[in-house]
């Protein structure tokens, strides 16, 4: 009887699941809106009713599941698996989803947070396939991050460990952060910076094809700007310079820290491709004092996509077959 684990997303708007197999085949996979305003005890049902479903639909038994791995974006305490807030899912109390999750479905159940899950997924069926010690930087509206030291992710005691949108780049200087300070790497490098410095690259007459789309578009998105320095805009490609050089600064602390083998980085700014690719090694390689560290360390994009959540929450069920 073939086994299988059930990987679950949950997003503040959607909840992606699939179907892994031990070996890391992904047999089926679904996704449904988020029933955010059900509250916690929906969301809950919700998984379990789309498990069913996928099961039945793919001729799998109850019998056959491994587990259900979950990621959720928020932090976890991962000796019990309490899930201590989820701003984006409403949850503002902490929930204790490993026991409500596995008392719904008699199944066991693990959950990680949503960067730390990505981190794992790419690890496992993605561009860090082959390493046991990797980062992920997710650089999409914010700048969110997954290290993995020896295949298991480092959370620190206060789950914060791998946040590394909040390293600050610019002491006492540099835009305001979400986070209540100012100048970390966030700010200059998320989807929101990168916007940011478009519309002021426009209001300052500096970008002519940046202007054109938001007099066309109404609108000015981080791809527009990305695009436009793709196509040589001069204003758009010194902030595709500014992305790439803190992101590559940030990079070469975690080196300096960490040393692992591969950085890996997903998420809608790294869509960019080798336009910004080459400015982060490039920053990277300024700020690496070893020629050999320089040589030795991979930055990669990532490559599953959305499917990196759904692969890593599987991960935390098959890791523990090996104990
Ligand atoms: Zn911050």
């Amino acid at each position: 009887m073939d086994q299988i684990i059930v990987g679950v997303d949950v997003g503040g708007t959607a909840i992606k699941m699939a179907l892994i197999t031990p070996g890391g085949e992904m047999m089926a996979k679904t996704q449904e809106p988020t029933p955010v305003a059900l509250g916690e005890d929906g969301i809950l049902q919700k998984i379990t009713s789309m498990m069913n479903q996928l099961l039945q639909k793919h001729d799998y038994t109850r019998e056959q599941v491994l587990g259900i791995g979950v990621g959720v974006p928020g932090p976890i305490d991962a000796k019990s698996g309490v899930v201590l807030q989820a701003v984006n899912l409403h949850w503002k109390k902490p929930v204790p989803l490993i026991e409500k999750l596995s008392e719904l479905t008699g199944l066991p159940v693990a959950v990680d947070n949503d960067a730390n899950i990505a981190a794992l997924g790419e690890m496992w069926r993605g561009a860090g396939q082959g390493a046991q010690d990797l980062v992920l930087i997710t650089v999409g509206t914010g700048v969110g991050g997954g290290v993995i030291l020896h295949g298991n992710v480092i959370s620190g005691i206060n789950g914060v460990g791998g946040e590394i949108g909040h390293i600050t780049m610019t002491p006492g200087s540099g835009p305001d952060c979400n986070c209540g300070k100012t100048g970390c790497l966030e700010t200059y490098t998320s989807a929101t910076a990168i916007i940011r410095e478009g519309r002021l690259a426009v209001a300052n007459g500096t970008s002519p094809m940046l202007a054109k789309v938001l007099a066309v578009t109404g609108n000015i998105k981080a791809k527009d700007v990305l695009y436009a320095a793709n196509a040589g805009d001069q204003a758009a490609l010194a902030i595709v310079d500014q992305v790439g050089f803190y992101l590559g600064l940030a990079i070469s602390h975690l080196a300096i820290v960490l040393n692992p083998a591969k950085f890996v980085i997903g998420g809608g700014v790294a869509a960019a491709g080798e336009i910004l690719f080459s400015r982060i090694r490039a920053s990277f390689a300024r700020f690496i004092p070893f020629s050999y560290v320089v040589e030795s360390t991979e930055i990669l994009p990532a490559m599953l996509g959305n499917d990196a959540g759904v692969y890593g929450a599987g991960w935390l069920i098959r890791s523990k077959m090996d104990n």
